[in-house]
């Protein structure tokens, strides 16, 4: 490798936008790319995940996985199917998340694509999957989990880092040191004190940092009185009107951060006993994932307490599914499933059904993109279309905002400024323009450092910071 040529970094994704992460570090000839993500939202980002990738995925050396979101991982099987063939370093917990995450979007690709060619939409004929089940499962054995807080040697005098981010099971910023200098990506991050996981740790600082800012221009509301009281008061007074509880979660991460919150609502007589079920395969691939992965909860958590409520109860078969809001089971319950914006999967038929009942109670748990039926119902929708028809909306429409595991603006500044050395220049991207702007802002001001919001396919050399003085 040429010691005269530096290190540079593009941003290939998540640059004014908030999703579709690809950084590509470029070390002389080796060529690394941090995160492997999906574009998902509006189209005019989306029509990127056909688009040939900008760089020959043959010529990629490595790749480096932050944590399990499609957004961050998803796009791994297309690079496989364009000819990548590394190594994709990630942790433990990221490894066995993508697993579950990677081969249902290898599931849903396909069955979109077969669905475009019965409505003649594609430009394809016929119409291509992004990637098949058969690309996913080429892509998994590439996982290889390394150690968080340990240095790992990929060669070529290039050392990664994992450091705990508090987002998901797994989640890590990721410190790459290339000998002439040093970039961490924070990846997503989560809040100072998730209910479940062990908190988010502080990384070694380099000389470029690249934060992320989904919540770069928002504060999360301190709870006013009582955690999750929203949540508590729809379920009483669902419970006392006969009714029963639908709360439609992200199948990674938030159907256990909704448990907990259940379990202390218990706990503390804050809530009727009634059953509790988790309907979505998926959330219960990840439960167990979550169920083994000890050294990853809080210490404080007690592992029998948060997953032995005693009567909650997995539902695995459509059957069981479709006989949950069936009309012959009696008695309230709460119901927990699968998407977190309604947009597929379980929670349709169980909408149809509890959504025209005004004793039932339906609760928002995360946040609701434009576009999404839970947009619409967080937006007073008095009908919804499913399936082809209208439902009546009668049922009570709840939104408990307190569950987010995003870091929001102070959390993002506070995670900067334990950072030592201080970075000679922060990258702000994984937002929206104001938010990144608007967190960029604060870090000139607040912070006292260079920081700078790149636009897609930007390219920055990262010069040895020792060098650039003279
Ligand atoms: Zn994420």
């Amino acid at each position: 490798m040429p010691p005269t040529s530096p290190a540079s970094l593009t941003f290939l994704g998540a640059a004014g936008t908030v999703t579709g992460s690809k950084n590509l570090v470029t070390v002389g000839a080796r060529r690394i790319l941090v995160d492997a993500g999906m574009f998902q939202g509006e189209k005019k980002w989306r029509v990127r995940n056909w688009a040939d990738f900008e760089v020959a995925p043959d010529t990629i050396g490595d790749i480096v996985l932050t944590h399990a979101h499609m957004d961050h991982c998803g796009y791994l099987p297309a690079l496989v199917r364009q000819g990548f063939d590394g190594p994709v370093w990630c942790t433990e917990g990221t490894r066995l998340l993508a697993e579950i995450v990677l081969r249902d979007a290898g599931y849903l690709a396909e069955r979109d694509a077969v669905d475009a060619a019965r409505g003649g939409w594609s430009r394809h004929n016929p119409p291509l999957p992004i990637y098949t089940g058969a690309d996913v499962e080429r892509a998994l054995p590439l996982l290889t989990p390394v150690e968080v807080d340990a240095d790992a040697d990929l060669g070529d005098g290039v050392t990664l880092r994992f450091t705990r981010a508090g987002h998901i099971l797994g989640s890590a910023s990721v410190t790459l040191d290339t000998g002439a200098s040093s970039v961490l990506f924070s990846g997503d991050l989560g809040r100072h004190d998730h209910p479940v996981l062990r908190p988010l740790g502080t990384p070694p600082g380099a000389a470029y940092v690249v934060v992320e800012s989904t919540y770069g221009d928002r504060e999360h509301p301190d709870p006013l009185g009582m955690p999750h009281e929203a949540f508590a008061d729809a379920i009483r007074r669902a419970v006392a009107r006969g009714g029963s509880v639908l709360v439609p979660a992200f199948a990674v991460d938030r159907v256990e951060v909704v448990l907990r919150a259940l379990t202390q609502l218990r706990e503390d007589g804050r809530i009727p006993t009634v059953p509790i079920y988790v309907n979505s395969p998926m959330a219960s691939a990840a439960l167990a994932v979550y169920r083994r992965s000890v050294s990853e909860l809080r210490p404080d958590l007690d592992i029998n307490d948060f997953f032995r409520i005693s009567d909650l109860v997995e539902i695995h078969s459509a059957e069981e599914s479709m006989a949950l809001t069936s009309g012959r089971r009696r008695g309230s319950s709460i119901i927990l499933t699968s998407s977190g914006m309604l947009n597929g999967g379980r929670v349709l038929h169980h909408l149809e059904r509890m959504l025209p009942d005004a004793r039932n109670a339906v609760v928002l748990t995360g946040f609701q993109a434009a576009g999404t039926r839970g947009r619409a119902l967080a937006d007073g929708a008095t009908e919804l279309k499913m399936h082809g028809h209208y439902v009546p909306v009668r049922a009570e429409i709840v939104r408990d905002d307190e569950f987010s595991v995003h870091a929001d603006a102070s959390d993002l500044l506070d995670w900067l400024r334990a950072l030592d050395p201080a970075p000679a220049t922060v990258l702000v991207n994984h937002g929206e323009p104001e938010a990144s702007e608007a967190l960029a802002a604060r870090i000139r001001r607040e912070l006292g450092l260079t920081a700078v919001v790149p636009a897609h396919g930007e390219r920055v050399v990262l010069p040895d910071p020792g060098r650039a003085e003279d």
